[in-house]
């Protein structure tokens, strides 16, 4: 579930208060303490309860220590950050708060000088280390399947050739790699439905793995997608089996002809469109062994577009500690898109 675009219960209302700005962030977190009320909250949405002997009350708190509560009953020391990926480190936490945001919200993502530089980090090191950390949280690839009830509509589904730079060997892309991506195509409800179907759709989440040249569209879509969902996907690469496997499959003979792709697989091709100007625009092209963690970063942030919270507690290892969402959060149809500053 880690990757899905839904917020965590009793959270909802932080999907209309993450700061669009960075004084607005420093605002909402000026300090240490403000950065552990934070912790705090997340950690126990109902009050503090002490892990060791289950006392519920309000802790003693020290102004010097601010990431350490104390349990009135047992004594027992609780660290804010034990169960995130900010654990062990010495590192203060508005750092972390300030990489996370960073990493979440700038589309091209950020590299270590600059973050040291942005912070006034001493320690190169210190930077690369924080930044390894929260990427790490990125490229856990989602483990459940996409589709299922409404608004998921049907999955688009095709292949595209991601490369790759083409210095030295002529004209023309080389290292080109074989990607399959799936996306949801959902339907916004609408009071009004007269012949605005068209208009409330959006994509929903999306999946994407390196296939390699002899990868099969196929046996992607069997891995990522829930059986009995309505799939589309091009005549000319999909195989047969779909259908045998309990899909509703549709499949029409595009080849590329772009009339055709934009009235069958558009969402898919907006994707990888995207994909492809954001490879090209930060990193001038990435190396096939290094793809699908791009691949699974684009994914991350694209799938979380509408709910940057999720994806800076994602981030910072606090979403493990709430409990999962449900699925009528995320499809309940009412939310406002959140605007962020990404390709999507
Ligand atoms: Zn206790």
């Amino acid at each position: 579930m880690e990757d899905d675009p839904r917020l965590p219960e009793g959270q909802a209302w932080e999907k209309h208060s993450f700061p669009r700005s960075l004084p607005a962030f420093q605002r909402m977190f000026p300090d240490e303490a403000a950065c552990a009320a934070y912790l705090e909250r997340a950690i126990w949405p109902d009050g503090f309860s002490c892990p060791f002997c289950k006392w519920i009350g309000e802790p003693y708190r020290f102004t010097n220590r601010v990431g350490i509560l104390r349990c009135r009953h047992c004594r027992g020391d609780t660290r804010l950050t034990a169960r995130t990926v900010m654990k062990d480190s010495h590192t203060p936490l508005s750092v972390w708060f300030w990489g996370a945001y960073l990493v979440s919200s700038q589309t091209p993502g950020i590299s270590a000088v600059q973050f040291q530089r942005q912070l006034g980090l001493k320690r190169y090191e210190t930077a690369f280390q924080i930044l390894h950390k929260l990427r790490a949280g990125m490229v856990r690839p989602g483990r459940d399947q996409l589709g299922g009830p409404p608004p998921v509509d049907h999955i688009e589904a095709d292949d595209t050739w991601v490369g790759g730079r083409s210095q030295g060997k002529g004209r023309g892309n080389h290292n080109l790699t074989l990607v399959s991506g799936a996306v949801e195509v959902c339907w916004r409800k609408r009071k009004s439905s007269l012949n605005q179907r068209r208009l409330g759709r959006y994509a929903g989440r999306v999946r994407l793995a390196v296939v390699g040249e002899n990868g099969s569209l196929g046996k992607f879509i069997k891995t990522v997608v829930k059986p009995g969902t309505i799939v589309v996907t091009d005549g000319w690469n999909s195989g047969d089996t779909l259908r045998t496997a309990g899909y509703q499959h549709v499949s029409v003979p595009i080849r590329g002809r772009r009339e055709e792709v934009e009235k069958y697989l558009p969402m898919i091709h907006l994707v990888f469109s995207n994909l492809k100007t954001w490879i090209r625009g930060i990193h001038h092209g990435v190396s096939p062994q290094h793809l699908q963690t791009y691949l699974d970063e684009y994914a991350f942030r694209f799938n979380r577009r509408f709910y940057p919270f999720s994806a800076f507690r994602s981030l910072l290892g606090i979403a493990s500690s709430v409990n999962a969402p449900t699925y009528a959060e995320l499809y309940s149809g009412d939310w406002e898109p959140y605007k962020v500053d990404a390709p999507f």
